[in-house]
């Protein structure tokens, strides 16, 4: 069986939705790091976002989502915080001064999904937790490099991978990138490791949210009491970056992505 066949082609016209979706969740994400500061709840930066989602006539991807028999995810962004991978719930919590956290925000629009997230410093934070970040943000870049026309599927995370690693930090294995369109997850699952020269080969029209999520220490995760946060479970800090980006014969168009974005 062909691999690839599973791998959804967007039409030049899904293609269009996608980047309205795209920009509809860029330009959110930024007015909304405009709010993530000291003292401010999780929680007001999730109805801050709400308000922002109805403004805007769109629908969120993430409210109600409830994969493999998981409690409904309760919130429209997945806020996480410090040793927090991926799936934190806004709630009371308040930001500090020191604290490094993740939004990771999606919108459906005109029937399809966008998908990005991005770590931001509170007030003065450690320069191991600036590094730690900027790596972060760098592995995306070398894995979106990698999605280009002829490529194969497991260069983008072979290209993640040696970034990531590089400094002596780990990619987590537990949750991976993936295909985006009419579906917030659709095939293929990507990893943020692996060999490089396996799997399908990209083909314009693809279009993949690549997401690494990178420790400070150890790849292995913990899941709290509430069945969606995702902890180092070292306790060490962990940061992530996703962008949605489409695969061109002219090279990776991120759709996620206005002026000001990460
Ligand atoms: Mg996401
Ligand atoms: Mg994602």
């Amino acid at each position: 069986m062909n691999v690839a066949s599973h791998i959804p082609i967007k039409t030049r016209r899904e293609v269009e939705s996608m980047r309205a979706a795209g920009r509809h969740v860029a330009e959110i994400l930024l007015e909304l790091r405009e709010i993530t500061r000291a003292g401010v709840t999780t929680g007001e930066i999730d109805a801050r976002a709400r308000q922002l989602i109805d403004q805007r006539g769109v629908v969120s991807s993430f409210l109600g989502y409830a994969p493999r028999g998981l409690p409904a995810f309760p919130a429209v962004i997945c806020i996480s915080v410090n040793e927090e991978i991926v799936h934190g719930i806004p709630g009371e919590r308040e930001l500090r001064d020191g604290d490094i956290v993740t939004l990771d925000f999606g919108v459906e629009a005109e029937g399809f999904h966008g998908d990005s997230a991005v770590t931001i410093p509170i007030g003065e934070v450690d320069p191991a937790a600036l590094e730690l970040i900027e790596a972060t943000r760098a592995s995306l870049y070398c894995g979106v490099e990698a999605m280009r026309p002829g490529n194969r599927l497991s260069d983008i995370g072979n290209r993640v991978q040696q970034h990531a690693e590089k400094p002596g930090y780990s990619v987590v294995r537990d949750f991976v990138g993936h295909g985006i369109g009419r579906q917030l997850h659709e095939p293929p699952q990507i990893p943020n490791y692996g060999s490089p020269g396996r799997g399908p080969r990209l083909l314009s029209g693809m279009v993949f949210a690549i997401e690494p999520m990178v420790n400070v220490g150890g790849p292995d995760v913990r899941m709290l009491d509430d069945d969606w946060t995702a902890v180092t479970d070292d306790g060490s800090l962990s940061a992530h970056f996703e962008h949605t980006i489409l695969v061109t014969d002219n090279g990776p168009e991120i759709l996620t992505q206005v002026d000001g974005s990460h």
